[in-house]
């Protein structure tokens, strides 16, 4: 009896708050749809700049017309094309031919990333240093007197080398390691070292032991080196409702993934299966494709609404970034922003949905309730965060950040399309609608800006407390906000300087930046070297 009369409870609260209407039951069955689709191995993973991404926008692309929204991409399209620069990259024409063996890019030579493009050849000898000739260079004695120097940087040894030797009539540097110890060089594509006049070559072990060794006669040589930028084209998809209205409200999700996990940011570094990102993020995705065809449907007239699907999240932000710098609509007609990056997992015992973005705005404590039947919401205040509306909150524009948390398949392969929460993902959409039907009005909610949580994390104890511009691809660290407060702020830096070094610490990029930033702790003194526009500035700062 107990049991059954509990589970009558059980039921009718649940089914009470649960009961879901035969239109929301199809939207559910899109949303299965969607996701099945975009997280399907088809699509490869959904990485920037590949097949997958091209067969995702343009789902998107289709999905959006079928909704009935306008193109507010390029042109009269819903794609918005960006591109993204990924360094160096080693073009074909390279060449290294020794004693008439042409030996392989990247496995028995590389150039180095900061070499001159250019050519040599003749009739050399590692002992001879002539004037228009090649000159080699073991590196062993100087990795073996360095071997406790945490501030030693090979590369960086090897491009003073270089430029001490082309002084000295060298044609080119090629360089080797006769040493025992395994390590061998690798071709860093984006280490950003300005390049210089001759060609800069590394021979692998391999190579230097068969043609190197100490009583190593006459060799004839001839090569090659030519570097070009690396890119690639992320893709924007975004569509609009025009109800002449005063403001627009935007929905967005970013859509691509991280394909075979090629790029550093998999949680299960060698396994290059696809990564599906089913809940990271063609959850979201497909709750703007579903918002878009209920807003359509609605009597929802009061506001302009723009939906958009971002590629280049997973690099840095980089299509949010795009679009707020070359909008397709004015950014000062914008009344808010709604980004959904992950919302396909809500705990069915919790029922939580992490809301940020709470302090962007004066407004959203009146408008966003903390229970409903469905959900428990957990507030965040910070306009900023790992996902797409920081780029908006950095314009001053009101956002709000829905997340239902981070599950163990996140990054990596197994975030599949049978994981999903879809019920729990409705009840999300659900909760969107409803902001949304709260301020179908002509005012303009107000912004405010957020006091960002103190960012300590594993790697390093201090921080300087400032966004980094991810899409920067010069030499140095781009500062693209400076965060309110915190100690960039106190020292005089703004947004634009680029950091060039942390006291002893050269800072060529984000990875350099954030080892020298491992090396301080709280209560250090040290100077920030930077450029602000061609000044250099040396700013003192105590951590
Ligand atoms: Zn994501």
């Amino acid at each position: 009896m107990k049991y059954i009369f509990i589970s009558l409870i059980l039921i009718s609260t649940g089914a009470a708050a649960q009961r879901l209407k035969k239109s929301d039951k199809e939207v559910i069955e899109n949303l299965k749809k969607e996701i099945t689709y975009l997280a399907s191995d088809k699509l490869q993973g959904r990485r920037t700049g590949t097949e997958g991404e091209k067969l995702a926008y343009e789902y998107l692309s289709d999905q959006f017309e079928k909704a009935g929204l306008a193109p507010k991409g390029d042109g009269n399209s819903f794609i918005q094309t960006f591109e993204i620069n990924e360094g160096k990259q080693i073009l074909p024409a390279t060449h290294f031919i020794i004693n008439d063996t042409a030996l392989e890019s990247r496995k028995d030579f590389f150039p180095l990333i900061f070499s001159g493009d250019g050519s040599a050849k003749g009739d050399v000898s590692p002992a001879f240093k002539e004037k228009g000739r090649p000159w080699f260079w073991d590196i062993k004695d100087v990795l073996d007197e360095n071997q406790n120097n945490p501030h030693f940087d090979i590369a960086e040894a090897i491009r003073n080398k270089a430029l001490d030797i082309e002084k000295k009539g060298a044609s080119a540097l090629i360089t080797y390691n006769s040493g025992k110890a395994d390590d061998e060089l690798e071709f860093d594509g984006k280490s950003k070292m300005p390049q210089i006049q001759i060609p800069v070559i590394y021979l692998s072990k391999k190579v230097a032991a068969k043609y190197l060794s100490d009583n190593a006669a006459n060799l004839t040589v001839d090569l090659q080196t030519a570097l070009g930028d690396k890119t690639r084209m992320g893709h924007n998809v975004i569509g609009y409702i025009d109800n002449g209205a005063a403001h627009t409200i935007i929905l967005g999700a970013h859509y691509d993934h991280l394909g075979l996990g090629q790029d550093n940011n998999t949680l299960d570094p060698g396994n290059h299966e696809v990564h599906n990102g089913a809940d990271d993020n063609a959850s979201g995705t497909a709750s703007v494709i579903e918002l878009a065809k209920l807003v359509k449907d609605s009597k929802l007239k009061n506001n302009n609404y723009l939906f958009i699907c971002f590629s280049g999240e997973e690099l840095g932000l980089l299509g949010s970034k795009y679009f707020t710098e070359h909008p397709t609509i004015p950014l000062d007609q914008v009344d808010y922003m709604i980004n959904s990056d992950m919302i396909g997992r809500l705990n069915d015992a919790t029922h939580k949905i992490i809301i940020g973005g709470y302090g962007t705005s004066p407004e959203w404590s009146k408008i966003l309730p903390e229970k409903t039947k469905a959900l428990t919401a957990k507030f965040d205040s910070s306009g900023i965060g790992p996902s797409d509306h920081t780029s908006f909150y950095l314009q001053n524009i009101p956002v709000l950040f829905f997340f239902t948390g981070i599950e163990k398949d996140y990054h990596k392969a197994t975030d599949d399309a049978d994981k999903i929460n879809y019920v729990g993902e409705f009840r999300v959409i659900q909760y969107i609608q409803d902001i949304l039907k709260e301020t179908n009005n002509n005012q303009k909610i107000a912004f405010s800006k957020t006091r960002e949580p103190k960012m300590e994390t594993a790697h390093f104890s201090v921080t300087l407390g400032f966004m980094p511009d991810y899409s920067y691809s010069g030499n140095g660290v781009k500062a693209d906000a400076i965060i309110d407060g915190k100690t960039a702020q106190k020292i005089g830096m703004k947004a634009g300087d680029v950091i060039t070094r942390l006291g002893d610490y050269p800072v060529t990029d984000l990875n350099s930046y954030m080892a020298a930033l491992g090396k301080f702790k709280k209560g250090d003194a040290t100077v920030v070297t930077l450029m602000r526009g061609n000044n250099k500035m040396n700013l003192e700062v105590v951590f």
